[in-house]
C-alpha cells in the first residue's frame, strides 16, 4: 500500500510551539486575556476591519451575531443550498428557518437573482458563504441588501486570503465570521472570531458574548441579558497569534498547490476547478474538481480511485435540502448535480509535488479511462 495522503492538516511551527507553551506556563492570572486581545488586534489588522471578539467556533460566532441582528422564530435567512450545516444550524437555534436557494455553475456560490425572487417579508438576512474560497458575487449581493433593507452576513470561514475587488472576504458584510478549525487554511485546533465595522452590533455582541454582561455594567455579576458563552482560549489564541505572523506565507502556501493542480489538471477535457474571476484572489482552501456530466465520470467512480490509491479525497458538500432535517428542494438543480461529479483534492500545507502528482496521475487515469470507453 502506498503512503497515506491526509486531505488537510495543520502548518505548526515552532513559533506555535513557543508561544502555546508560554501561555500555557504563563497566560494566567493577569494575563489571561493577553493572547486573546493580541490575537484580535493582529485579525483585525490583517483582515481591515474595526472590531473583532475571538471565540470558540465559527458556528458561534454565526450564532451570536444572527441573534444580535434580532434574527428569530419566524424569520426567513437566505442562504446557498451547497454548505456545511454550520451556517444553517444558527438560523434554527433562533428558531428561524434557512431558505435554501440554488448555486451559480461556475463559483458554486449564491446565485444573487435567486436570492432577489426569495425574498419575503420575513425575510432577515442573507448569508453569503465563500465557498472553498470561491467568491461570492458580494457587489450583486449588497446591492440586494441595500435595496430591500436586509443585512448581508458573510460565513467567510473558507475564504481566508479571497480578496473581492480589493477587499478581504469578510470585511464586506454586515458582520463576518470564520473558523479556525483544524481543516482550515489558519488554525487554533478549534475556534472561530466575529468581526464587524459597525460599532452598535460589536457592543452589543460583545455584551452576548460576555453571558449578558455590558462591559459598562458597575455591579458585579450582572447580566442583563441572557448571553452565550462562545469564547476563545487564551492558549488556543497563542496558537492564533502565531498563525496570523505566518498569515501570509499560509495563503501563499494554499495558493501554491492551487496552481500547481490546475496547471496539471487544465489539459483534461470536461473538468472544471475552482473560479477565479478578473479582480479577485482566490484564498484556495479547498483545491475541488468537477467534471462535465458529459464526461460520465461520477463521485463513486473518483471515491473509488482515490481510496484505492489510499488518498483521502473527500466529497463535494451535499446539498443541504437533501438532508433529513430540512424541506427537499430539488429545484436547486445546481446545487443537487453539481456534488455528483465532484471531489475536494488533498491541500495541506505540507503536501509534497510527488504527493500532488500522484492525485494528478489518478485524475489522468480515470478521464483517460473514460474516453476509451466510449
Ligand atoms: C468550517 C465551516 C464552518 C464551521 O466552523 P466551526 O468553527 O467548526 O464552527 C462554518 N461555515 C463554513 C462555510 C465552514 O466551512
Amino acid at each position: 500500500m502506498k503512503p497515506r495522503i491526509h486531505y488537510t492538516k495543520p502548518s505548526i511551527t515552532e513559533l506555535e510551539v513557543r508561544y502555546a507553551t508560554d501561555a500555557a506556563a504563563n497566560g494566567w492570572g493577569e494575563h489571561c486575556y493577553d493572547y486573546i486581545n493580541r490575537f484580535e488586534e493582529a485579525f483585525k489588522a490583517h483582515l481591515g476591519v474595526k472590531f473583532a471578539i475571538a471565540t470558540s467556533s465559527c458556528t458561534g460566532a454565526l450564532h451570536m451575531g444572527m441573534a444580535a441582528l434580532g434574527i428569530g422564530p419566524d424569520d426567513e435567512v437566505i442562504m446557498a443550498d451547497t454548505n456545511w450545516i454550520a451556517t444553517a444550524a444558527p438560523i434554527t437555534y433562533l428558531g428561524a428557518k434557512p431558505v435554501f436557494v440554488d448555486i451559480l455553475p461556475d463559483s458554486w456560490c449564491l446565485d444573487p437573482a435567486l436570492v432577489e425572487q426569495a425574498i419575503t417579508s420575513r425575510t432577515k438576512a442573507i448569508v453569503a458563504v465563500h465557498l472553498y474560497g470561491n467568491l461570492c458575487e458580494m457587489d450583486k449581493l449588497l446591492a440586494i441588501g441595500e435595496k430591500y433593507g436586509i443585512p448581508v452576513i458573510e460565513d467567510a470561514a473558507e475564504a481566508i486570503g479571497s480578496i473581492y475587488h480589493g477587499k478581504r472576504a469578510g470585511a464586506m458584510g454586515k458582520f463576518g465570521a470564520f473558523s479556525f478549525h483544524g481543516t482550515k487554511t489558519l488554525t487554533t485546533g478549534e475556534g472561530g472570531i466575529f468581526v464587524t465595522n459597525d460599532s452598535e452590533l460589536y457592543e452589543h455582541v460583545l455584551t452576548l458574548s460576555n453571558h449578558g454582561r455590558a462591559r459598562g455594567q458597575a455591579k458585579q455579576f450582572w447580566p442583563d441579558m441572557i448571553g452565550f458563552k462562545y469564547k476563545m482560549s487564551n492558549i488556543q489564541a497563542a496558537i492564533g497569534c502565531a498563525q496570523v505572523e505566518r498569515i501570509d506565507e499560509l495563503t501563499r502556501r494554499k495558493r501554491e498547490i492551487f496552481s500547481y493542480y490546475r496547471e496539471c489538471l487544465t489539459a483534461i477535457p470536461g473538468l472544471s476547478m475552482n473560479s477565479e474571476p478578473v479582480d479577485t484572489v482566490n484564498g484556495a482552501w479547498m483545491p475541488t474538481v468537477v467534471f462535465n456530466p458529459e464526461t460520465g465520470i461520477t463521485r463513486e467512480i473518483l471515491q473509488a480511485a482515490f481510496a484505492s490509491e489510499n488518498i483521502d479525497a473527500r466529497v463535494f458538500f451535499h446539498p443541504l435540502s437533501s438532508l433529513p432535517m430540512f424541506e427537499e428542494r430539488r429545484a436547486n438543480e445546481q446545487a443537487w448535480d453539481v456534488p455528483t461529479r465532484a471531489i475536494n483534492l488533498p491541500s495541506y500545507h505540507d503536501i509534497t509535488v510527488s504527493e500532488q502528482d500522484r492525485i494528478v496521475d489518478v485524475l489522468r487515469e480515470i478521464s483517460s479511462k473514460k474516453i476509451t470507453d466510449k
